[in-house]
């Protein structure tokens, strides 16, 4: 194979190297924000629980509040119907008081069924937190190991890109910017093996002739088609 062509492939695979981890080490901050955003759900979905258990708290101290007056009613009435002569007064005064009882109770069964859906959200809660500890222990995990990539990545780029240009120093300018230009418009390679006298670039058939002048090894070819730069496979 024609020397510069082997550089060229050298060239090329450190370039391709270098852009698989660009790529990678693009990924990285969307993997962190998904991290994030997980760690931000699971709060919020304990402190959604802690505001519907202050809510409930809320109503039912309202309850029982509710219960009180209605209490001291009763203890007023009660005094009320002790000094009462009068029957029909005593009576009336009785109905009253049966009234906030009933009352009293309606309210007890309300504020029961809100203790009930307190003590759900407390369990629901003790769970969260449970689930959150895990989460933010799995994130906390991830996260460093995410760090570790990061470095390994970086550092691994810093190699790659210092050989890369060891190698680009040996290749003849004209032939370096042909292949750059290549290399980026193309997105994948700018130098490709030629095999059945079929570019592995483009998948087109070049003429016997480009054939031939690929196989002799002799000079710089280019796929008629596609425009990259052929070497023979065999
Ligand atoms: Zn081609």
């Amino acid at each position: 194979m024609h020397p510069e062509l082997e550089q060229l492939l050298v060239l090329q695979d450190r370039q391709q190297k270098i852009k698989q981890i660009q790529t990678e080490v693009e990924t990285l901050p969307l993997q962190r924000n998904s991290l994030e955003a997980q760690l931000a759900s699971s709060a919020a979905g304990i402190e959604a629980l802690k505001h519907r258990g202050r809510h409930v708290e809320v109503d039912r101290k309202k309850l029982e509040l509710d219960v009180g007056t209605r209490a001291e009613s009763i203890a007023r009435l009660k005094t009320q119907q002790y000094q009462t002569r009068k029957n029909d007064e005593f009576q009336a005064i009785g109905h009253e008081i049966e009234r906030y009882e009933n009352e009293i109770r309606k309210i007890e069964d309300e504020e029961l069924e809100l203790m009930v859906e307190a003590d759900k959200i407390k369990a629901e809660l003790t769970a969260e937190k449970k689930k959150g500890t895990i989460v933010r222990e799995s994130i906390a995990r991830q996260t460093k190991d995410l760090e570790a990539k990061s470095t390994t990545l970086q550092s691994r780029l810093e190699e790659l890109t210092k050989e890369r240009a060891e190698i680009a120093g040996k290749i003849e300018e004209d032939l370096l910017s042909r292949f750059e230009r290549l290399f980026k418009s193309k997105g994948d390679a700018g130098i490709v093996a030629l095999e059945r006298e079929v570019c592995t670039g483009c998948h087109m058939k070049v003429t016997t002739q480009t054939a031939h002048r690929v196989k002799a090894g002799k000079e710089i070819v280019s796929c008629e088609n596609c425009g990259r730069i052929l070497y023979d496979a065999a």
